[in-house]
């Protein structure tokens, strides 16, 4: 196949261990095989295994899916620093974009194909993700003109950590960028 787009899984395995190498060996198994799971590459926080060609049809995200887009896990194994994983990832992603000649608008998620919930953890703030591959490394000084009526700001990365609110039309400035606590997923 000719891949026209890049499809974004998590491994939904939360078992120690459960990293990059250890699906690159299951994905070679038996268990993968009588399953027929397939899929290209797998990232952790510290590697990326690719386990089929990029031109290889692998099965992953349903008939049309598997038939157009090449597929990325990202392993959520427990005590694994997902932050880093996610950062290997668009890592990984920039890379194949650049050789593809994709933007981010070819890069996807496996809920778009079959609606499932995955990448469970990335589909809540799926846009900061891919703004991220579109690439603003440095948001810091910027100015943000607030376009919704009101926002909450928080002073700590923590959704609890309320602080005051914004309202439309106001302006402030972006001192630095902080990645807050997803909420569990629950699989
Ligand atoms: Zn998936």
């Amino acid at each position: 196949m000719t891949p026209t787009s890049i499809t974004v899984h998590e491994t939904d395995n939360t078992d120690v261990g459960a990293n990059a190498e250890m699906h690159s060996i299951y994905v070679k198994g038996s268990d993968a095989q009588e399953r027929e799971l397939s899929w290209h590459f797998t990232v952790d926080d510290t590697e990326a295994y690719q386990h089929l060609p990029i031109d290889e049809v692998g099965r992953h995200s349903g008939r049309e899916g598997n038939h157009s887009s090449l597929s990325i896990e990202l392993c959520v194994n427990s005590y694994g620093d997902f932050n880093a994983t996610r950062a290997n990832a668009i890592e990984l992603i920039f890379m194949l974009m650049e050789e593809l000649n994709f933007t981010t608008e070819n890069v996807t998620t496996h809920n778009y194909w079959t609606n499932k919930n995955c990448p469970c953890n990335l589909l809540s703030n799926w846009n900061e993700f891919i703004d991220e591959l579109g690439g603003s490394p440095e948001v810091k000084g910027r100015l943000l003109e607030v376009i919704a009526f009101e926002l909450w700001v928080y002073d700590q990365p923590d959704w609890e950590a309320r602080y005051i609110t914004v309202k439309q039309g106001e302006v402030f400035t972006i001192n630095s960028a902080l990645t807050v606590m997803v909420p569990k997923c629950i699989n």
